[in-house]
């Protein structure tokens, strides 16, 4: 069924007719534990003001059916007042009172009120998750984020199970099917902020003090996941990361927390890392880890806790007015995540990880065609769904990243703790946050914002050696306006070199390595397109950085010289974000075609595991992966891929690291060799690797990873090399929510034209797959060949426009992007546009100028991204 669609004009009309005071909502779960279950009762009483008594309005529900609807306690005639999605409300009092009865359809695709039978156990989970607008899936509302109210909920519920809501629960009483909880009245709260958890869940919990200026504040804190995963939750760990964010928090917010207690569920299903929920924060449940985690994936659920607790004060307490300024949000708790992991010591290196990945992310969303400045232009709940981007996030964060270089980190603070006295509890918009930034830093910082926050694109920096020193260049061309642009930046420009100062050279490669250490940075103000820096020793250096410690949001072109350096001796510099600048920018040069996919990948082959990150070593070699299967030419993709494959396995067989082993079977599932090191991490029994060598002992450990095992059968899968029964009896050995999921992706990976068509019939024609079920597949589906792929191409633009009418937008969404057909080879001395797959794409696009625009932007956004990939292939 597809999501309201409620436009930014509706809802400004229906804002400024109303002020919803309150919401009763009555819900009936007492049915949900039937085996095949459906739908759930939900009862809604808004109580809302009019400023024009005899307007008319209406409440958004998205369900099965409406049963009543009482207006100022007149009985309404349903087929007269239901229309579609919308329950309308005529004739309206100045004070009204509605009541909506209605039955809720629990969802399968993870948005509204999600159902779950857990197949290790057979309990059934509950949970919801509205954003930016599905709490009318369960509740009868006016859904928009600046219609706030208070919240008073009611849950009748199996008396054994679990239940929690935003606000404590104030007391239960027994019902005819189990027990209904009651909660506290929340403060007054966005429709996507509404939340419920019920079900058998695990619970841990826990207590913190934070010390405020007022006094001891106490958070009760509690952590909740599906029985059959409780062994794995490691609530302490948990725990700890939630008691220095809350401290970290109050430090700089200066505002107590707002929402009494705080609640973390790890859900199953669950379409994204997690929902801020006020009170009761929902995760994917892949952060309860149960087998060994890579310390990428500890760090990285350490981020978004952080991440959901700054948004308690950032979009929470104060809220977006609509979804144009969604980056009033999500860019701050981007931010907020890699800050407050490296100012409390939890991750010191975590602006480097951010440079790594997140960057990444914003980089290559910021070069399609389809990109948009920071605060965006959003029409309607269809754009704001496809706003959750790179850029809303990650550019967002960079940006205000760069904003603290440029005013300090004290205004920034003050500056947040004056817009959070000043809206507690309201809406706002950009203004609202200049004008807090403005009083803060006793400057007007509206064209700092209009530089920054709305225009499209990225500037690039790059240096020019001068006989003093070294010319700053910016370049920026926002494709948005199809203009120029420039910038404010406030950056820096290292100077790497031996410590003598001398330039090394190839002499230097060998044995004894010398170091490339920071001699020299010197800070920029570049408000114009260059300016010169007074730096001597840049003259003959090996390496110079612009944008040396990564302050500002754009990408780095080295001069010939570093480019030399950094291709032949990256692991000589010193400073571990000195080499994400000089990898970020060889990433950039073969995105761009500047550079060979072989240099890169051979590059990352040699010194990718030498980096310490964890994060920034899967990534590169992610990067890499991506540079074989994608931007390579033809001629040379088998050849790079068996360097990217044997690097791996030398660096499994040595280490035994379990990052080096899941990257190995992600890159085994494109071919290559190594057939004996990927059936060893499926070994059932020491005999397979009863080798007396360290080597096989490594091997041993890692075949008792479940996770581990499941990826290296999915790339014999993708290679024909294991049957259906195999990957069967590893489903009898790991009859989980996960194992399942596994081998659906193994059997989904199997090669050829048949085993294909199967996986399409399925994602495509079967409702009852959920979410998670439907990616697992679409995982397997991906790696297939061009010519497999033939016969696809042309059903794929065909039902185009009955998947998005007939899914949700989750559920379209995966299907348009999980389907579009792969990568295929650059014809030679053709013209990419001109490539056969890429003017069937345009001709799509041509003959449906009319269809809905988000799913234009994801069809225009895989062509751009397919056209790239011909003109990387054509640069080798
Ligand atoms: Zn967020």
């Amino acid at each position: 069924m597809p999501s309201p669609h409620l436009t930014r004009d509706d809802a400004a009309t229906r804002s400024t007719l109303l002020t919803v005071r309150a919401y009763d909502v009555h819900l009936d779960l007492t049915g949900a534990q039937v085996e095949g279950a459906t739908t759930f009762g939900t009862v809604s009483e808004i109580h809302f003001d009019c400023v024009e008594p005899g307007a008319a309005t209406f409440v958004d529900f998205l369900g099965a059916s409406v049963e009543e609807v009482e207006l100022n306690g007149r009985s309404l005639p349903v087929a007269d007042v239901v229309d579609g999605q919308r329950v309308r409300l005529p004739d309206l009092a100045a004070r009204n009172t509605v009541r909506v009865r209605a039955t809720g359809l629990y969802s399968r695709s993870g948005e509204g009120l999600h159902r779950f039978v857990d197949p290790a156990d057979g309990r059934v989970y509950l949970y919801t998750q509205n954003e930016p607008a599905d709490c009318c899936r369960w509740i009868p509302v006016f859904e928009q984020p600046d219609l706030k109210a208070r919240f008073t909920l009611h849950v009748d519920a199996p008396a054994d199970w679990v239940v929690r809501g935003n606000g404590a629960e104030t007391g239960a009483e027994p019902s005819v099917g189990g027990a209904v909880r009651h909660f506290a009245t929340t403060e007054p709260l966005s429709t996507y902020l509404v939340a419920v958890l019920a079900g058998p869940y695990h619970a841990v919990e826990a207590q913190h003090t934070v010390t405020t200026a007022d006094g001891p504040l106490p958070v009760p804190l509690a952590m909740f996941c599906r029985a059959s995963l409780a062994e794995h939750l490691d609530a302490d760990r948990i725990a700890d990361v939630t008691r220095a964010g809350l401290d970290f928090y109050h430090e700089r917010f200066g505002f107590p927390y707002p929402f009494g207690k705080y609640d973390q569920a790890f859900v199953p299903e669950y379409n994204l890392g997690a929902m801020e929920n006020p009170g009761l924060v929902t995760f994917t449940e892949a952060f309860v880890f149960r087998t060994e985690a890579t310390e990428a994936q500890v760090q990285a659920r350490a981020n978004v806790i952080m991440h959901e607790m700054a948004h308690m004060w950032f979009g929470d307490l104060v809220t977006m007015r609509w979804w144009d300024d969604l980056w009033l949000k999500e860019s701050f708790a981007d931010f907020m995540g890699s800050a407050s992991l490296a100012d409390t010591g939890l991750y010191p290196g975590a602006w480097v990880t951010f440079a790594n990945r997140r960057k990444a992310w914003a980089y290559v969303q910021d070069a399609l065609p389809t990109t948009h400045p920071i605060v965006a232009d959003i029409v309607d709940l269809d754009a704001a769904k496809q706003n959750f981007d790179g850029i809303t996030y990650a550019k967002g964060a960079s940006v205000l990243k760069q904003l603290v270089a440029f005013v300090g980190r004290d205004v920034f603070d003050a500056a947040a703790r004056a817009y959070f006295r000043e809206h507690a509890w309201g809406n706002t918009t950009l203004a609202d946050f200049l004008a807090a930034l403005s009083e803060a830093s006793g400057r007007d910082m509206g064209a700092w914002a209009a530089a920054w926050l709305q225009t499209s694109g990225i500037s690039t920096l790059s240096v020019e050696r001068t006989s003093t020193g070294a010319r700053v260049h910016q370049d920026g061309w926002d494709p948005a306006i199809g203009a120029a642009m420039t910038r404010p930046h406030a950056l820096a420009v290292g100077v790497y070199a031996e410590e003598d100062g001398a330039g090394g050279g190839p002499g230097a490669l060998g044995p004894a390595r010398r170091r490339l250490r920071r001699v020299a940075s010197a800070p920029v103000e570049l408000a114009s397109a260059s300016v010169d820096v007074d730096l001597p020793v840049a003259v003959d250096a090996p390496l110079i950085l612009p944008n040396d410690g990564d302050l500002t949001y754009a990408t780095v072109d080295l001069d010939p010289r570093s480019l030399t350096t950094a291709l032949e001796r990256i692991e000589d510099v010193d400073d571990e974000m000195a080499r994400t600048i000089c990898w970020s920018a060889l990433w950039t040069m073969t995105r761009d075609a500047r550079l060979p996919a072989e240099r890169f990948v051979t590059t990352v082959a040699r010194a990718g595991a030498a980096e310490t990150d964890d994060g920034v070593r899967q990534m590169l070699f992610t990067q890499a992966l991506t540079a074989v299967t994608r931007y390579a030419p033809p001629s040379t993709r088998a050849e790079l891929l068996s360097v990217l494959l044997d690097a791996l396995a030398a660096l499994v067989r040595s280490t035994g690291s379990l990052t080096f082993a899941r990257l190995f079977t992600a890159v085994a599932a494109h071919g290559g060799g190594q057939d004996d090191l990927l059936r060893s991490l499926v070994a059932t029994d020491a005999a397979a690797s009863s080798g007396t060598t360290a080597s096989s002992g490594l091997l041993a450990s890692l075949a008792a990873n479940q996770d581990l095992r499941w990826a290296a059968l999915v790339a014999l899968a993708a290679r024909d090399a294991v049957g259906h029964d195999v990957i069967e009896a590893e489903l009898q050995r790991d009859p989980t929510a996960t194992g399942r999921r596994h081998a659906l992706t193994a059997r989904s990976a199997r090669p050829g034209t048949d085993a294909k068509r199967e996986v399409w019939e399925s994602v495509t024609g079967d409702r009852d797959l959920s979410n998670e079920l439907v990616s697992a597949a679409l995982r397997g589906f991906a790696l297939i060949d061009a010519t497999t792929a033939e016969p696809f191409v042309e059903p794929y633009f065909a039902s185009l426009t009955a998947w998005w009418n007939e899914r949700s937008i989750e559920m379209a969404t995966r299907l348009v992007r999980g389907l579009f057909p792969p990568v295929q080879d650059a014809v030679p001395g053709q013209d990419p546009p001109e490539h056969p797959l890429v003017r069937r794409s345009a001709r799509w696009l041509s003959e449906h100028e009319e269809a809905p625009a988000a799913l234009r932007r994801i069809v225009i956004e895989e062509q751009d991204s397919l056209v790239r990939a011909l003109r990387a292939q054509s640069a080798g």
